[in-house]
């Protein structure tokens, strides 16, 4: 049986990186005490989800600039002018695999779970872990 839990993630700025590594703790305590994968989404196309370094907010920061960067001079034609969020979204992606035992994320001792946002502000983004059983 596939089971399910949310948060949601409130960002302030057009691109922002995010730190969520205890909201999905959270979420997958609620879940369970076992062992197993766990599967993170964001149900949305304009921010993604990773994983990177959790100490130095220098890291988030300069990696937004970087993604910036990455975007392409090409003229998009989508109305909304979010095109370039879409296709970073596409590069990053809206999904990680991560395996925990005893209910506990196995993350290596600099690793965070982040969220990403390209194209805010939004009020609440949302996030779910699933897990079988
Ligand atoms: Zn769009």
């Amino acid at each position: 049986m596939l089971r399910e839990q949310s948060f949601s993630v409130r960002t302030t700025a057009r691109e922002q990186i995010l730190l969520i590594t205890p909201d999905v703790q959270g979420a997958l305590s609620a879940l369970t005490l076992s062992d197993g994968i766990a599967t993170i989404i964001v149900p949305h196309t304009t921010c993604a989800i990773s994983v990177n370094e959790n100490a130095d907010p220098d890291v988030p920061a300069d990696l937004t600039k970087a993604l910036r960067a990455l975007v392409p001079k090409v003229r998009f034609a989508h109305g909304e002018g979010n095109s370039d969020a879409h296709f970073l979204s596409l590069l990053i992606g809206t999904s990680l695999s991560w395996p925990y035992r005893n209910g506990q994320l196995i993350l290596g001792t600099w690793q965070g779970i982040y969220f990403i946002e390209l194209d805010g502000p939004r009020p609440a983004r949302k996030v779910t872990v699933y897990v079988n059983g």
